[in-house]
């Protein structure tokens, strides 16, 4: 399966990594040697593997290894960190927030699955998200491609456009838009035409396609067996026709899945789903993580990881327990918590890691914090001098107008804000004054 030759590879020599304390430079070197040529192995591009490697490197050498994990360990935990900071972020779906019918356009190469993941794309969006789909082939060069969608739309009962001979992808395009706005549908697919190779009569089209239809989403289908070519498509099909997102198919086949890699860190644009099967409802969300645990195949090393590094916090988080029992709780101890927050899945993870603040549970919930506005109220502790940060009992109303602005919220927030710190320093003070500290039993957690 994918990345079969990464995780044998780097197990390998990671297993003789054998120094303590931190990473060595001849340790990470070594590994970044076999991250390298598995990557390459894998098809990604020479582009991407090197400043993959380099920003893994940047990281690993130095880094210090944390109690029970070894130096290997602590490697496979940065290079997973880094795929899934390459690969992208979480939850990237389909936007159908613009006013209906949403046209999507489907672009790709001939034989890449464009036909397939327009009706599995059709198919999800009517069962699971119960939308009032209409599909359209614009493939006006073979008539067995049109009849391919219609044969599908029969099946799933989806509608499709119906064929009239003659027109143009352009036509077609308008005709469908018309059609779904006066059905009342939510989403129009725009199935347009691949060639076999790239070349500029179907850029152009598609652009000619894209000004017409106006369309929300521009989906790119690219076979993630092609590896190279899908990401020179990707790459040309961005600066021509302009993409919202990939779809990668054929995930469940025996490919070297570089492709994956490359044309995220190529484009920048997000990869939104994975065809996994030849059926209509072999279609996925894309999952950084899973696809980087699959690359890896070393996820019990990770976790493994990360439960020590949650120590490592827990430690921090008792240095920060005893700068509130003092008094000393100010603006930077509170937003190192309030990203702490949100690195931990808001409130609740918090709340697990501190016994001791419990009881402050429903005054954070009054405070309303979740994780949109703790980066707000970070904003508003970054708008303020280091000064003010300490002592924010200085803080004029000029100056608090200027924070919020600079912060882009209104003074409520940052009164608002000002007040929880201060709640929070007061009840801080009052839980420490008591034998045990406000979180004394983190150091032992
Ligand atoms: P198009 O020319 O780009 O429209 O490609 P098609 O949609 O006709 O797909 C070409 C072939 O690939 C068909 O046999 C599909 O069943 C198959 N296919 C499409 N997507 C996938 C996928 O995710 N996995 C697998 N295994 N096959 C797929």
């Amino acid at each position: 399966a994918l990345f079969d030759n990464l995780s044998e590879k780097l197990g390998g020599i990671l297993d003789r990594l054998t120094g303590r304390g931190s990473l060595s430079e001849a340790d990470v070197d070594a590994a970044m040697r076999e991250v390298r040529r598995a990557l390459l192995e894998a098809d990604v591009s020479l582009d991407v593997v090197r400043s993959f490697t380099e920003r893994v490197r940047e990281q690993a050498v130095g880094a210090t290894v944390v109690k029970s994990v070894t130096p290997g360990q602590m490697v496979v935990k940065i290079v997973h960190d880094e795929l899934i900071a390459t690969l992208g972020s979480d939850g990237q779906t389909i936007d159908l927030n613009a006013v209906p019918p949403v046209a999507i356009m489907m672009v790709g190469l001939q034989g890449s699955g464009k036909t397939t993941t327009t009706a599995k794309l059709a198919r999800r969006l009517t069962q699971r998200d119960k939308r009032k789909v209409l599909m359209a082939s614009l493939d006006v060069y073979r008539p067995a491609a049109m009849e391919q969608l219609a044969v599908l739309g029969r099946d799933l009962d989806i509608q499709t456009l119906p064929i009239v001979e003659g027109q143009k992808p352009a036509q077609i395009a308008r005709r469908a838009l018309e059609a779904g706005k006066l059905g009342g549908y939510d989403v129009v697919l725009l199935d347009t035409a691949g060639r076999t190779t790239l070349d500029e009569e179907m850029m152009s089209e598609a652009a000619e396609i894209k000004s017409t239809a106006n369309p929300h989403e521009v989906l790119l289908v690219a076979d993630s067996l092609t590896g190279q070519d899908a990401v020179n498509l990707a790459r040309a099909f961005d600066e021509r026709v302009g993409l919202t997102g990939i779809v990668l198919t054929r995930v469940d086949g025996d490919g070297r899945g570089g492709a994956a890699l490359s044309m995220r860190a190529v484009t920048g644009k997000p990869i939104k789903l994975i065809g996994t099967g030849e059926k209509t409802d072999a279609l996925e969300d894309f999952h950084p993580n899973r696809i980087a645990g699959r690359i890896l195949g070393m996820g019990d090393v990770v976790s493994l990881v990360e439960k020590a590094a949650a120590n490592i916090d827990a430690e921090k988080a008792a240095r920060v327990a005893e700068k509130m029992r003092k008094g000393q709780f100010d603006l930077s101890d509170m937003r190192d918590q309030l990203l702490q927050m949100a690195n931990m899945g808001g409130i609740s993870g918090l709340m697990g890691m501190m016994p001791g603040i419990a009881k402050m549970k429903n005054q954070i919930a009054n405070a309303g914090i979740d994780d949109k506005i703790i980066k707000r109220q970070v904003a508003v502790i970054d708008s303020m001098t280091r000064q003010e940060r300490k002592h924010p009992d200085v803080l004029k109303a000029s100056r608090k107008k200027r924070i919020a602005s600079g912060a882009g919220v209104k003074v409520e927030d940052v009164n608002k804000l000002l007040k929880m710190h201060r709640n929070m320093a007061d009840m801080m003070k009052a839980m420490g004054s008591g034998k045990r500290g406000p979180m004394a039993g983190i150091a032992q957690a």
